[in-house]
């Protein structure tokens, strides 16, 4: 088999053919929805748009004052967990290096908001991102250095972001990895406990796991990270249910990292098929799970399958304008969630294509935009 990503029933031939054709529809597709066509020249340039404006010192700023304070869902701080010491996440400089550069040129990248967010990185960018990730991931690049607490405060004031859930990773290193207790803690000095949620990780592979939610739980905890391809584990997998178990019991929130990407190894890809979720949702009617990306690539089969359990929410990071209409179509904008993924993207990509597709005529989805930016995670979070 060779290098081969197929795993049995867990991954078949139809599945690699299916990403592959989402990839190619979405791309020859895109501009032509119902909203036609979304394409900027960087972050800065979703200022052609009538909500955001470009402020005195250069920066995008959400300047429509009906826009509901956001509240998102999907946030990570800039990662270093090998070298002491950490990165200064209290540091702020003059511009934030997403990991999607888009400002990083004079004018910006191509940003299509009617394709999957990834698609905008183009191969150079992708191959730089792949290194940058284990680069910052392990020792903190010269683009993590940016992604810091003030910086990430200063985006949500400029796009009417209230607060933020910050969601960390277990790796599972051997040398021990602890960004669930160092994002917490850098909040905690930071005195940003008004503005962020921290959120919690922990490994399947970890003997411990269960110990460590129920410590997390009691500093404070709600929301549980759990990435099925970064962990390497299926979600309907017996040795994760105790984990389900114990979130329950401790009122904690899971959130999935769902669905295939597109870019992560296709060693990986088999974890994320939404099909291996179901067992997870069907097992705990009564605990609330995320879909972060709601499905990313693998949209359409993740939205079929939240429609069949009400514990399933949607996170809309990273869908295209069109894929967005027909969620809200699908689910009347009931249990979709805001969500950035920053420091990846800038918060004002998300943002403006929910605007986008609650901007209709005569306000008829006021209420649902409403609902994508704030209330649904209120009611989640209460
Ligand atoms: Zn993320």
């Amino acid at each position: 088999m060779g290098c081969s990503p197929l795993a049995g029933d867990r991954y078949t031939e139809a599945d690699v053919a299916l990403l592959a054709e989402q990839i190619r529809a979405e791309r020859q597709q895109s501009g032509q929805g119902p909203y036609g066509v979304h394409r900027y020249k960087g972050y800065r340039g979703l200022a052609e748009l009538p909500w955001f404006e470009i402020d005195p010192t250069g920066s995008l700023r959400c300047v429509d004052e009906s826009v509901p304070i956001a509240i998102d869902m999907h946030c990570h701080f800039g990662m270093s967990v090998l070298f002491k010491p950490e990165l200064a996440l209290d540091a702020r400089t003059d511009r934030v290096r997403h990991l999607l550069d888009c400002d990083g040129t004079n004018p910006g990248c191509d940003l299509d908001l009617d394709i999957y967010v990834n698609g905008n990185f183009t191969d150079a960018a992708l191959a730089e991102l792949r290194r940058g990730t284990v680069e910052q991931g392990l020792w903190g690049s010269a683009s993590a250095r940016t992604q810091t607490i003030p910086n990430l405060l200063g985006e949500m004031d400029a796009m009417r972001v209230g607060k933020a859930v910050i969601l960390p990773i277990a790796f599972n290193f051997p040398f021990g990895d602890d960004l669930t207790e160092s994002w917490h803690q850098a909040i905690e000095v930071t005195q940003t406990r008004s503005r962020f949620i921290a959120g919690a990780s922990v490994h399947p592979n970890d003997d411990q796991a269960v110990e460590r939610l129920e410590s997390f739980a009691k500093a404070g905890a709600r929301v549980l990270k759990l990435h099925p391809t970064v962990q390497a584990f299926y979600p309907d997998e017996d040795r994760v249910m105790r984990i389900y178990e114990a979130a329950e019991r401790l009122g904690i929130i899971i959130f999935f990292h769902g669905g295939r990407a597109g870019i992560e190894p296709e060693s990986r890809h088999a974890y994320a098929m939404p099909r291996h979720y179901e067992g997870a949702f069907a097992n705990f009617p009564n605990l609330p799970f995320v879909v972060g990306h709601a499905g990313a690539r693998d949209a359409d089969a993740m939205l079929e399958i939240a429609m069949r359990h009400e514990n399933v929410w949607l996170g809309i990071h990273g869908q295209g304008v069109t894929q967005l209409d027909r969620m809200i179509r699908r689910t009347g904008g009931e249990r979709m969630l805001f969500g950035t993924d920053w420091p990846f993207y800038h918060l004002g990509a998300t943002l403006a294509k929910v605007l986008i597709v609650t901007s209709g005529v005569g306000g008829e989805r006021n209420a649902i935009r409403q609902a994508i930016l704030r209330g649904n995670a209120e009611r989640l979070l209460a």
